[in-house]
């Protein structure tokens, strides 16, 4: 069985083909640029890539490309396309109705329409995806894994914000929160790891990346997230702006008198890039920190002690943690993050051994001291592969 696993941006999409006899990816590719000057391809098949510059106007003809290079005499692994038995389509908002993945039907993509308002830069892009490969593929069943799903089980004192009730109930103004295929891997994987039934721990999963969210995970099951209606709260992330609070946001909208202007400011200048003034990307903040750059040692404290605080917060939430879960790129490999994330959480049983966390990463093994009563695990995420088990699950 053949899946392909499509994941739209509004001017991106990556690719992964699995062949689910042993999870195997066959090939995987990103096209970027699509409806702007310079599109371009890459695609790789094992070891061997290629790369493209083309025109590709839209996700149709990215689409088009892709399915050209997946079955093309040097490029492909497949020898038609009738060997796709599904495609599994990464969703960031499904909204309140879609609490696990579902089949695309015509009643989902009106759900998928419907959260537009919630998630404006990308489900119209998710969209253009399904439409695009209903067109290229059809009678393929089509498969959306909503990022979203997975924290449909917080409880409303998780996601009711403390504002007039009624925007909950006419607007919908609540707390959905994001990264939710990449928490339910790395809480079920952590749970593998250790020989354990997930449903019989409570996990704290810090998925640290470009954008990045904690989870508190318990048996299994999302109850609470730092992320929030949008993906601007929690900690501090590459150029969003983590915790503010509402005074912050009020005066920016006062000083600017553009809330275009204030909603750039606290998505795309904000964070490790706005406080250090040097970069969104952790490895230059990390060398700068180095060399002795103040704002660049500043922005790693907070980064530290804004999860150091949040992993608090939710052993307190599930009273207590059993496993704390490193993820995504920052996870899986600053060993220095992760450190200053859990030091001085020995109070609660959290103790780190420095000799396996020195200069680990991208791979999965546990960090903790043996006589840690808190496990400290580093688990690769793989959303892809979690879509394509879903789409097999739903499509098979
Ligand atoms: P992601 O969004 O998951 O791709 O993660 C991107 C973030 O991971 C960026 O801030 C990178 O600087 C960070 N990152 C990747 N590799 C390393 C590394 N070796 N050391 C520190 N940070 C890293």
């Amino acid at each position: 069985m053949k899946i392909l696993v499509l994941n739209c941006g509004s001017s991106s999409l990556k690719y992964q083909l699995f062949d689910m006899n042993g999870e195997v990816v066959l090939a995987k590719g990103l096209v970027e640029r699509i409806g702007i000057a310079g599109s371009r391809v890459k695609h790789s098949k094992g070891a061997d890539s290629v790369a493209r510059e083309t025109d590709i106007p839209d996700h149709t003809a990215a689409i088009k490309i892709v399915l050209d290079l997946l079955t093309g005499p040097e490029t492909g692994v497949l020898k038609n396309l009738d060997e796709i038995t599904a495609v599994g389509h990464r969703i960031v908002h499904g909204g309140e109705k879609n609490d696990k993945s579902a089949l695309v039907t015509d009643s989902v993509i009106k759900d998928i329409e419907d959260c537009i308002s919630l998630a404006p830069l990308h489900n119209p892009a998710n969209l253009m995806g399904i439409r695009a490969m209903q067109k290229a593929l059809p009678g393929v069943p089509g498969v959306a894994v909503f990022d979203t799903a997975f924290h449909q089980t917080m409880p409303p004192k998780a996601f009711i914000y403390g504002i007039p009730y009624e925007y909950y109930e006419k607007d919908k103004v609540r707390r959905y929160a994001f990264h939710g295929t990449s928490h339910a891997f790395v809480s079920a994987r952590a749970a593998e790891i250790l020989g354990k039934s997930v449903e019989s721990l409570r996990i704290i999963t810090c998925h640290l990346g470009n954008g990045s969210s904690l989870a508190a995970v318990d048996c299994g099951k999302s109850v609470d997230c730092s992320l929030g209606m949008g993906t601007t709260p929690g900690i501090l992330m590459g150029t969003r702006c983590g915790d503010v609070d509402a005074s912050v946001i009020l005066y920016l909208a006062e000083k600017e008198k553009d809330l275009g202007k204030v909603s750039d400011i606290l998505h795309k200048q904000s964070g490790l890039l706005g406080v250090s003034g040097i970069s969104s990307d952790l490895r230059d903040i990390e060398e700068a920190a180095d060399k002795g750059n103040e704002r660049a040692k500043l922005a790693n404290e907070i980064l530290y002690t804004t999860i150091r605080k949040y992993i608090a917060a939710y052993a307190a939430v599930m009273s207590g943690v059993d496993a704390i879960v490193f993820t995504a790129g920052i996870g899986e490999n600053s060993d220095r993050t992760r450190k200053g994330a859990v030091e001085g959480l020995e109070f609660m049983g959290v103790k780190l051994d420095d000799s396996k966390n020195n200069g680990f990463r991208g791979k999965e093994a546990i960090i903790s001291a043996a006589d840690s009563k808190v496990k400290i695990l580093v688990v690769p995420t793989n959303e892809e592969l979690m879509i394509a088990r879903d789409t097999r699950k739903l499509a098979g």
